[in-house]
Formats: C-alpha cells, sequence, structure tokens
C-alpha cells in the first residue's frame, strides 16, 4: 500500500486503540466501584463488631450485679430468720446458708472485677480501631467521589476520541476500511504492524518471501501470513 494510506490507516489504528483505552477504562469503573464498596463495608462491620464484643460485656457485667443483688437479699433475708428462729439446729443451718451465700457473693465480686478490667481494654481498643478504620474509610470515600471525577471526564474522552475515530475512517476508501475491520475482528491490537527482517511485529513470525515481495511491491494491503496483521514498511 502506498505511504498516504499507510498513515491514514495507522492514524485510525490509533483512534481506535484510544477508544478501546476508554472503554475498558469505563468498563473496569463498576467493578472498581463494588470493590471500594465492599472495602467500606467490611470496615463498618468490624467496627459493629467491636461495639457488639462490648454491649455484651455490658450486658454480663449487668448480669452480675443483679445476680449479687439478689444473694445479698437473701443474706438479709436469712439474717432476719435468724432472729426469728428458736432451734439452734435452726440457727446453725442458716449460718451456713449465709456462708454460701457471702461466699457466692465473692466469687461474683471476682467475676464482675474481671468483666471490668475486659469492658475497660475492649473499650480502648474499641477507640483506637474506630479511629484507625474511620480514616479508612474515609479514604475510600474520597476514592469513590475520584471514581465519579474519573467518568465524568472518560466520557468526555470517549465522545472525542469517537468523532476522531469516524472522522479518521471517513478519510479511508471502503474496502481499506473493510479489510482493516475484518483483520480487527479477533486480533489483539496492534493490528497494522511493522514488518522488520522479515519478521511480523505482531506476532514476530518470519513472513513468507511471496508475503515481503508483495509488500515491497506495495500495490495492496498485506497481511501476515501467521498472524494476519496488516504489515506495512518502514520509509
Ligand atoms: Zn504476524
Amino acid at each position: 500500500m502506498g505511504a498516504a494510506i499507510q498513515s491514514s490507516l495507522l492514524i485510525l489504528q490509533d483512534r481506535d486503540m484510544r477508544v478501546q483505552r476508554i472503554e475498558a477504562d469505563l468498563a473496569r469503573l463498576p467493578s472498581e466501584r463494588e470493590q471500594t464498596r465492599k472495602k467500606i463495608s467490611n470496615y463498618e462491620a468490624s467496627i459493629e463488631e467491636g461495639r457488639q464484643r462490648i454491649k455484651e460485656l455490658e450486658v454480663q457485667s449487668k448480669a452480675v450485679e443483679t445476680e449479687m443483688g439478689e444473694v445479698e437479699g437473701q443474706v438479709l433475708k436469712y439474717k432476719n430468720q435468724q432472729l426469728q428462729v428458736k432451734k439452734n439446729e435452726e440457727y446453725q443451718a442458716l449460718t451456713h446458708e449465709i456462708e454460701n451465700a457471702q461466699n457466692k457473693i465473692s466469687e461474683l465480686e471476682e467475676k464482675e472485677l474481671e468483666l471490668l478490667y475486659e469492658l475497660d481494654d475492649a473499650r480502648k481498643s474499641q477507640k483506637a480501631e474506630e479511629l484507625d478504620l474511620d480514616e479508612k474509610i474515609k479514604a475510600e470515600k474520597s476514592f469513590l467521589g475520584r471514581l465519579d471525577e474519573k467518568e465524568e471526564n472518560l466520557k468526555q474522552q470517549i465522545e472525542e476520541a469517537r468523532a476522531d475515530f469516524a472522522e479518521a475512517e471517513s478519510g479511508l476508501e471502503r474496502p481499506m476500511l473493510s479489510k482493516y475491520k475484518q483483520v480487527a475482528r479477533g486480533i489483539k491490537y496492534p493490528i497494522i504492524v511493522l514488518l522488520r527482517d522479515q519478521k511480523c511485529g505482531g506476532c514476530h513470525m518470519r513472513v513468507s518471501a511471496a508475503v515481503e515481495f508483495e509488500l515491497k511491491k506495495g500495490e495492496e494491503i498485506t497481511t501476515c501470513d501467521n498472524c494476519g496483521r496488516i504489515l506495512y514498511l518502514q520509509d
């Protein structure tokens, strides 16, 4: 093919690839957003999990307090009963009950203390973790904002790029254009490649002497006999 056609085809390919790059960038946006939202909801779930853990500890500690109050009430009751009983063994039995209840109270006090320590630790680490996670959430949210901006830009660019491509297309003769489109189907870009030292710039295989000869004659569009890409020679 002649130098003018060669350069028109190269311009067409260049604009074609630009359209494809922008389309690929646009196509990636939904999954980028999805991943970012997933990160945010994971961070939020982590925060919630920590808060739930603290709530559980609070509920446990409340239950221990309630139980302690009940046992203390029993002790009072036994002591009142002791004032009323006449028999020594009844009195002894109540003393035994009181001792049991007081042991139970000490046990509960110990448990309560453990829970309070645990709560204190949990609250402190939750606070630190929430600070950290809030930062991360903020960063991901601002990334989402940047993706919106990127989408706006890409949509603008794709309009321009498509118009440029259409302009390049309109400058080419029909048969040339259909050859280009035919080759473009199913082949990885670039589809117009340089032949150097008899080697195709696309598949890097050596083309036959006949192909090279045809290309040098420069009358037709010549394609690589291995991969089918359109070949051109350096001026
Ligand atoms: Zn090839």
